[in-house]
């Protein structure tokens, strides 16, 4: 198959989350299994042009009545199979991405012009096609930056040029979906009926995600459980309306790890490997993250580790709340250390080093590190992660590679890939909570500490156990690749219906 991925984020030229990652670690997969497969990104500041190659001649973009233009950068990317590379092109338009940040800067998280920009990114797609002259099986699109796509695949160009083609949306976090000012229609270029008909209506607003959950073929997001959950009022975020008319077509798919870089048997950013068969360096890991948190060097003391973005989507009210968080009495209460690795709002990065001055069992650095999160998920004996809803995660899956026993709210992608502890017969991989409060963190924690002090032979089985996961991406392309085929079959379906 022929697929295009358009996305706002691809590793390793955009990132600010795991979007990056996914997109291009499943185009490398799917072009392993011998798909054809190219990516579609802006060509923002950070990416410098140097390296790249100029496609000749300007792309004319249509645009709410006038014509714009934009030129074109492409590159191979880094990990491609030799014989089938992922080929990546870059929309560059100076007035559009000729700035600082990717959605927005520190002074201005959401750009007022986005949904301009990214209109012109998800239009410029199918000019690209047309001057490559490539035409995708496949236009799978990205969260609401490229959710424009499907709507002009829908409305203008698969009663055009692209009528053999079809479209996927995938879901990465329903918390965002692009609501602006529906005075920014006109710059679209769709008629305003495509307003109602494609469902852009949001009470008074403009909302370009649920647009494109409207008219996608297909619609993924990247869990199983977070399918089912953004169907409810709860974690529908208001369009779990929209995902019930659609659940037909809707599901999840599990995102995969990249089994390179978070592998213990090949990682070079802890003191030693191991595995399996071998698990004496997660003991010198263990060691070493102690020096590094000046915490004591004690093997036997359990050591809790987390790494996340510090936002309340990831349960940090709950667990470091100022006054009721269960992160101090945790502390206080029980024979454990605790390190975290993270960044984010600023309240909780001072009440975290009001922790750490007051406990000297917990340690927080605030800042960015991937040579330090790797010491974290191997040094760690449990690795801790509330989240208050979680579309698919990595850490837990890095956790259970490490051989880290991680501690979960059962949501999303962490329900999933984790399987609770049965105390009768020993099996689990982790350890499991239902409802997100100081409380049932606390007693979560103390029941894992307790197993860890207890039940030492099932802990070492437990670990083992979660190191035997296969989270691979080969899986979750093909798939992928099963979900293309229906899409295409639904739409041969639709042809001979209009025919
Ligand atoms: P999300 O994408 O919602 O933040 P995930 O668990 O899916 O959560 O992915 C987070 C990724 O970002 C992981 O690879 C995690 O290790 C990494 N990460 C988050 N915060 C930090 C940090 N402060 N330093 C290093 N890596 C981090």
């Amino acid at each position: 198959m022929k697929i295009l991925m358009a996305s706002s984020e691809a590793v390793p030229y955009a990132k600010t989350g795991g979007l990056a990652d996914m997109v291009s670690a499943l185009s490398l997969s799917l072009a392993k299994l011998g798909h054809e497969v190219r990516i579609v990104i802006p060509r923002y500041y950070s990416v410098s042009r140097d390296k790249l190659e100029f496609l000749e001649g300007a792309l004319g973009v249509p645009m709410g009545g006038q014509e714009e233009w934009s030129g074109v950068y492409t590159d191979i990317l880094p990990g491609s199979p030799a014989k089938n590379p992922v080929r990546v092109y870059f929309i560059d338009h100076e007035i559009y991405f000729g700035r600082d940040g990717i959605y927005g800067t520190p002074a201005e998280p959401d750009f007022l012009d986005n949904p301009r920009r990214f209109a012109f990114f998800s239009r410029a797609v199918f000019q690209l096609c047309r001057k490559i002259s490539w035409k995708p099986d496949i236009f799978h699109a990205h969260d609401w930056p490229a959710a424009l796509v499907p709507v002009y695949h829908k409305y203008i160009e698969r009663p055009g040029d692209f009528a053999g083609s079809a479209s996927v949306i995938t879901i990465h976090n329903l918390g965002y979906q692009g609501i602006y000012s529906r005075d920014n229609f006109s710059y679209l270029g769709l008629n305003w009926d495509v307003f109602y008909n494609a469902g852009f209506e949001d009470w008074s607003m403009m909302n370009l995600l649920k647009a494109g959950l409207y008219s996608a073929d297909k619609i993924n997001t990247v869990s199983p459980t977070y399918a089912e959950e953004t169907k409810t009022q709860v974690q529908g975020f208001r369009l779990d309306g929209v995902l019930r008319y659609r659940s037909g077509d809707y599901r999840g798919i599990l995102n995969g790890i990249d089994t390179d870089v978070w592998n213990p048997e090949k990682d070079t950013q802890i003191p030693a490997v191991y595995g399996i068969k071998n698990m004496a360096g997660k003991a010198k890991a263990k060691a070493e993250l102690q020096k590094i948190y000046n915490l004591p060097q004690t093997p036997d003391v359990p050591l809790i580790g987390i790494v996340t973005r510090l936002t309340d989507q990831k349960g940090v009210g709950e667990l470091f709340g100022p006054g009721y968080g269960s992160a101090w009495s945790i502390c206080r209460d029980m024979n454990i250390q605790m390190v975290l690795l993270g960044s984010g709002e600023a309240w909780c990065e001072y009440e975290l080093q009001s922790l750490s001055s007051r406990l000297s069992n917990f340690k927080a650095r605030i800042g960015y590190s991937e040579s330090l999160s790797h010491l974290i998920e191997a040094g760690s004996d449990f690795f801790l992660m509330p989240s208050r809803y979680e579309p698919c995660g990595l850490n837990q899956m890095y956790s259970l590679a490490y051989g880290t026993l991680p501690i979960v709210r059962s949501t999303g992608g962490l329900a999933d890939t984790v399987e609770n502890f049965n105390e009768d017969t020993g099996k689990g991989t982790g350890f499991m909570f239902d409802q997100l409060n100081p409380s049932s963190i606390y007693n979560t924690v103390g029941w894992a500490v307790w197993a860890y002090y207890n039940r030492r032979p099932q802990i070492e089985e437990m670990r083992l156990e979660g190191m035997k996961k296969d989270f691979s991406w080969e899986k979750s392309a093909r798939k992928y690749t099963e979900l293309y085929g229906e899409c295409l079959g639904k739409k041969a379906q639709a042809s001979k219906a209009q025919a």
